[in-house]
């Protein structure tokens, strides 16, 4: 597999797909631009060395066809701003004779970014149309790199398709994907002790691929946020009207019994913070989460709860964390996820690897201002989850070999 490190890109035309699906307010300015800091350290290389970028990407879900507010050109200026102010060329479509002309007449060092890729059916949608648009995409290049791991779990044509009309040697992850990889395989396969999983959210249903493969590996796993409440219901517990999927019941226990046949140590919330209804002026009480009160329902976890999960964090070498403690988007119910938060910036600096990931964990790393903090906060909330699952990304297959 050809590796970015010691790839000289001189007088190549290189297409990179990123990340550029970032966030914007009313007047289309960037509003989190961690996804374009996240793609800078390969887009440097790429002009450095001498060679020309081609960047494309998908911003939004448009249907299918142009869409003011889904316009890729948003981005520029913050790309720009990061480059040092240097100019960066758009085409208006990213396939098309157009497109085409200006990627013949791009001149090493220079920096042409492709209008949205999700503007045509066939990049995400059209499968019968998928190859033929890669084809247009790869059209007037020597090298394709993918550093777009948020989308790396999706079989599209600039994700994967296009990878075929390129040699081994001229197709390969950039910084960002290989750091992504890096940084998971590490949470997977380190035998550092001891290793645990913080598993937030609302559902235990989407978690339970992740935890069931996680298993076997780790030795603590802490349960938080809406999940806990189909754990502790089905261990007799009275959960008030708090979130909980009836239908999982035995699925819990399940997880349970397999933990224990691992030895794996399972942390629950012991108390929580309820409330009298779902809104942010909710009054408030605070119970066992096995003693919710009735009309009562549990949005984030107490104070003992924070302080035996901070002390198991603090404790440990290896932390995964993916899932918020609570309803974090209301005030009164954050608190229990900013701690987590915390406690994952101390056993960093005690030491440990700690790698975030899932759009919730991430914004609460953010909201703290602790991102610089842990040592990983991925890009990719879904791709992460199917890549720790154990699940073959196509945008990951379609290079490594
Ligand atoms: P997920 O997408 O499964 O990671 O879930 C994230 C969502 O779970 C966030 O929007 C939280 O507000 C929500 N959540 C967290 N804790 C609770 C809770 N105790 N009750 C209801 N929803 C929750």
């Amino acid at each position: 597999m050809q590796l970015i490190d010691n790839f000289n890109f001189t007088g190549k035309k290189v297409i990179v797909r990123v990340d550029f699906n970032v966030p914007l307010n009313s007047n289309f300015e960037v509003t989190d631009d961690t996804r374009i800091r996240g793609a800078l350290p390969t887009i440097t290389k790429i002009i450095e060395n001498g060679g020309a970028a081609i960047l494309m990407s998908h911003l939004g879900r448009p249907k299918s066809a142009p869409e003011e507010k889904y316009s890729l050109k948003h981005v520029i200026g913050a790309l720009s701003r990061h480059l040092g102010g240097k100019e960066i060329k758009f085409a208006d479509d990213c396939i098309g004779a157009k497109a085409l002309e200006m990627k013949k007449s791009l001149q090493m060092g220079e920096i042409l970014v492709l209008e949205n890729l999700r503007f045509h059916k066939e990049e995400d949608k059209d499968k019968d149309g998928m190859k033929a648009f890669a084809e247009q995409l790869a059209e007037g290049t020597d090298v394709y790199v993918n550093d777009a791991f948020g989308t790396a779990h999706r079989a599209h044509a600039s994700t994967a398709i296009i990878a075929d009309f390129y040699s081994d040697d001229n197709k390969m992850f950039g910084f960002l994907i290989n750091s992504e990889l890096e940084s998971m395989d590490k949470v997977i396969k380190s035998d550092e002790k001891p290793k645990t999983a913080i598993m937030g959210g609302a559902k235990v249903s989407d978690k339970i691929q992740i935890i069931s493969r996680l298993l076997p590996s780790i030795d603590n796993l802490i349960i938080g946020g809406g999940m806990t409440y189909t754990f502790i219901k089905a261990q007799g517990g009275q959960i008030g009207n708090s979130l909980c999927e009836e239908d999982k019941l035995d699925l819990a226990l399940d997880i349970l019994k397999k933990a224990k046949e691992n030895n794996v140590k399972v942390y629950l919330p012991s108390d929580a913070i309820n409330a009298d209804k779902f809104d942010a002026e909710a009054n408030t009480n605070v119970s066992m989460t096995d003693q919710t009160p009735d009309g009562w329902m549990g949005l984030d976890i107490g104070e003992e709860s924070i302080s035996t999960f901070s002390k198991v964090i603090n404790e440990s070498k290896i932390v995964l964390w993916n899932g918020p403690m609570g309803v974090f988007e209301m005030d009164k119910f954050s608190k229990g996820t900013s701690e987590i938060a915390k406690a994952l910036a101390s056993a960093t600096t005690n030491g440990a690897f700690t790698l975030i990931g899932g759009g919730d964990s991430v914004a609460a790393i953010n909201k703290n201002k602790l991102a610089d903090k842990v040592s990983y906060v991925s890009t990719g909330g879904g791709a992460m989850l199917e890549y720790m699952e154990g699940k073959e990304l196509p945008g990951i297959k379609a290079i490594r070999k």
